[in-house]
């Protein structure tokens, strides 16, 4: 048989190959000239005033925390239907993360559990654009506005996400990842994007052993850097983005129209979605999932598991109920959307699950 057709592939083509060999040459392969460059470009795309180019998703997670002073006593409140890096952020400060359960709707944080979530303790909201819906970012601004909390948006689904006519990203710290997946990448990679320039500062400082100078050690930093070669290919990526993303959100606008027989995913009015995944829900999710493998289409389950029934959760007592994550983690199961999906794939895959219905 066939390879079954990807759910997810990065597209790499001769400006990729070409940026990286030149990088080679150069001789100058860890952060340097072309980080710069890259860090330039995706603020420019971003909207945003700053952006910090770090080796993953997670680091851009954990040096977000760690830069806006959050650590032990502090509770950040996050979504339990997620990547566990999300979640795992909040613990890498030694801060406690706090669970409050999705909208079932868009799989995003529900701004009314967050709400019931705030104590004394509360210092900031994580919330996630998954699967590159942002979520309602208005009723979280508000409370955020109202109890003074913190806002760090993981946006590692979501680069060119919007709210309301609004980037993701503007209405905090944003955390991106280029992981080979993503919606582009640079093989390893990610990014924290903010307009506060002290915050800026105090990124860059970690992410490289506290220095501003160099060999002049001024906080306990990391070495959670980017290198020349991974922003080249992110350089790459970049100049393709617009046209990727309007390639997902065509395939996903005719699997709305076309798809018979599951849930299709809701799109909020305010929100500009970007399609990371087209995510189906289903009660016969796992059979659906094996019938389209054997029609050669290639599936995802993310997640099959809620953050707060992990196992280091539940060890850790940082558990509960969370119904709405939990049903999401039985019914959902993710499609091809890829931005290279052909006319031809497209109508396989809505056929596979019509004759499954
Ligand atoms: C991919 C991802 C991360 C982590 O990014 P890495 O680059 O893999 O470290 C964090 N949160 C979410 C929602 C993600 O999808």
């Amino acid at each position: 048989m066939n390879d079954p057709i990807p759910i997810s592939r990065p597209i790499l083509g001769q400006a990729e190959r070409d940026a990286v060999i030149a990088v080679l040459e150069s001789g100058q392969l860890a952060q340097g000239e072309v980080v710069a460059r890259f860090e330039a470009a995706f603020a420019q795309y971003c909207a945003a005033r700053y952006c910090i180019a770090v080796s993953s998703g997670t680091a851009a997670l954990h040096l977000a925390l760690l830069g806006l002073g959050i650590g032990p006593g502090d509770e950040v409140i996050t979504s339990p239907f997620s990547f566990i890096a999300s979640a795992n952020a909040i613990l890498y400060v030694g801060a406690r993360p706090v669970f409050a359960d999705i909208d079932p709707a868009t799989f995003c944080i529900d701004p009314d559990a967050v709400r019931r979530a705030i104590t004394a303790h509360t210092r900031a909201i994580l919330p996630v654009h998954l699967f590159g819906q942002a979520a309602d970012m208005s009723s979280l601004d508000r409370l955020a506005q109202h109890h003074g909390l913190a806002i760090v948006e993981d946006a590692c689904q979501a680069h060119g996400a919007r709210w309301d006519g609004r980037p993701v990203g503007s209405w905090g710290v944003a955390c991106y990842s280029f992981y080979p997946t993503k919606n582009i990448t640079t093989a390893e990679g990610g990014a924290i994007t903010t307009d506060d320039g002290d915050l800026a500062e105090q990124f860059r400082m970690l992410r490289s052993h506290g220095v501003r100078r160099r060999y002049y050690h001024e906080i306990l930093g990391f070495n959670f850097r980017m290198t020349d070669l991974q922003a080249a290919i992110g350089l790459a990526q970049l100049s393709n983005i617009e046209g990727w993303v309007d390639a997902r959100r065509a395939h996903a606008a005719r699997y709305t129209d076309e798809l018979r027989g599951v849930t299709v995913p809701p799109v909020r009015a305010e929100a500009f979605h970007v399609f990371h995944q087209y995510t189906v829900r289903s009660r016969r999710r796992d059979a659906l999932q094996e019938h389209l493998l054997g029609a050669g289409i290639g599936t995802g389950i993310y997640y099959p598991l809620p953050i707060h029934q992990q196992r280091l959760y539940v060890e850790r007592g940082l558990t509960g109920q969370f119904p709405a994550s939990e049903r999401a983690a039985g019914d959902v199961l993710s499609i091809p959307v890829r931005p290279d999906l052909t006319d031809d794939e497209q109508r396989r895959v809505i056929r596979a699950i019509d004759a499954f219905a």
